[in-house]
């Protein structure tokens, strides 16, 4: 099975549910358009380096199409359009008034200088600047991009369509981004894994935790969780993974990540391999890496008694019918991992409105945003006896649905 059919696997489950019809859902999953474009730059080597880039715009019956560019040597077209389908679920479970899409490169970022990077960038937005735009598509980071690739797109984009810094969201802050964006995925995934273990009476103080993952939404995560008193006990990162039972020193971690670039190599815990992670007796696990994590054999695998999905698409339809089977919950990556786009979302209207919002303002009106659409995925769960991933689908197919419906087709 490939990412955009297990995406359309949750999709069916959910539209079963809501008695649509064949034609309706064949309109809904069929993405409105798709880009691929040739990447090529010279390399600090003198050679020409040939990528391959793509934007799949999925939806944009509820506003413009909103969704991530992820740089990593597995993009391909359909996981951009498996990804770009999440982005159109998950901007409706939170009702913000975006669509859905996603794209990437196709290279290794680990390998490619900071000069090489920055070409790569601006020969994407060369090819595709008359496709997006603040009233369009906004992109903005994922996987193996940062906000200083967002600040490249923008200076690129204005060459060609003057100052529009709402092209792009999850720039840095000093340059036309907001307050609170770049830890905003796990500074929410905190927040909707405390409503989730409230609803199981239980508190993040006293919790144990292992994340898969230590890059941008991972690290967050884990610090958030930490200030909330969790115990984080294993991280992993495409290197290798640790553990330490008593809880891993965050400080200490990130100052040597800062110097050695991995986790490996930390004195505060015990190496272990990123399989071992996964299988670790802790309470709750988060994969925070890439998708497909979660196979029938890794769902069975696992020992957590809960799973927080930040990474987008970590688990197989067949590894879902495990976790259903085995009783242990799972909270969709389309509301836990969706404090991102709240915050670009904020980030797009500070930035159409030449105005800028403290810090405390971002995280109240985030937090506010993620507790109510939790609540209402987990009561329409309760009611209808699905899975927590069913009700977040559905939700979000009835405001879809009620936009293409309201709009015209
Ligand atoms: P990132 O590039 O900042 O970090 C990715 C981390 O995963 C790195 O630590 C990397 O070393 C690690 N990793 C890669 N392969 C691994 C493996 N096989 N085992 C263990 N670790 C591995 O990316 P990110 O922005 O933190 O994104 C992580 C996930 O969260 C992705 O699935 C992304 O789609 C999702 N997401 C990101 C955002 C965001 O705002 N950045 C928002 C929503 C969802």
């Amino acid at each position: 099975m490939q990412a955009f059919e297990a995406t359309n696997y949750y999709f069916h489950q959910a539209a079963k549910c809501l008695d649509l019809t064949e034609n309706i859902r064949t309109l809904m999953i069929t993405p409105d358009r798709e880009v691929r474009v040739e990447v090529a730059i010279e390399l600090d080597s003198g050679r020409i380096g040939n990528f391959i880039g793509y934007r799949v715009q999925h939806d944009n019956a509820r506003g413009p199409y909103k969704g991530g560019l992820r740089y990593h040597p597995a993009v391909d077209q359909d996981e951009a359009r498996s990804l770009a389908s999440l982005m159109t679920w998950k901007t409706a479970i939170v009702d913000l008034p975006f669509g859905g899409a996603k794209g990437g490169i196709n290279c290794d970022p680990r390998k490619l200088s900071r000069g090489e990077l920055e070409r790569v960038t601006r020969k994407f937005i060369e090819k595709i600047h008359d496709m997006i735009g603040p009233h369009k598509d906004i992109p903005a980071p994922d996987m193996g991009t940062d906000a200083q690739v967002m600040a490249w797109i923008m200076n690129e984009y204005a060459k060609y369509e003057g100052f529009h810094p709402a092209c792009v969201t999850g720039k840095p802050v000093e340059f036309h981004g907001s307050a609170g964006r770049e830890a905003a995925t796990g500074f929410g995934l905190a927040i909707i894994t405390r409503e989730m273990l409230a609803r199981l009476q239980r508190t993040i103080a006293g919790t144990t935790f292992a994340i898969q993952g230590y890059g941008n939404v991972g690290s967050h995560t884990a610090r958030c969780l930490a200030q909330m008193g969790g115990r984080i006990i294993s991280v992993s990162d495409a290197y290798g993974a640790i553990v330490n039972p008593e809880g891993l020193d965050l400080a200490e971690l990130d100052r040597h990540v800062a110097v050695s670039q991995k986790i490996v190599g930390f004195k505060g815990g015990d190496a272990i391999t990123n399989e071992q992670l996964l299988t670790l007796p802790v309470d709750v696990l988060i994969p925070a890496a890439l998708g497909g994590i979660f196979d029938r054999a890794m769902a069975q695998a696992v020992q957590a008694k809960l799973i927080v999905e930040a990474a987008n698409g970590p688990t197989w339809p067949e590894g879902d019918e495990v976790f259903v089977a085995r009783g242990i919950p799972v909270v969709p990556d389309v509301l836990a991992n969706a404090g991102g786009v709240v915050v670009s979302y904020f980030e797009w209207v500070q930035n159409l409105q030449h105005f800028r919002w403290p810090l405390d303002q971002i995280q109240r009106e985030e937090e506010a945003r993620l507790v109510e659409a939790f609540r209402d995925m987990y009561d329409l769960a309760q009611r209808k006896g699905v899975t927590l991933r069913t009700a977040a689908f559905m939700k979000a197919i009835s405001r879809v649905g009620r936009a293409k419906v309201l709009g015209g087709i």
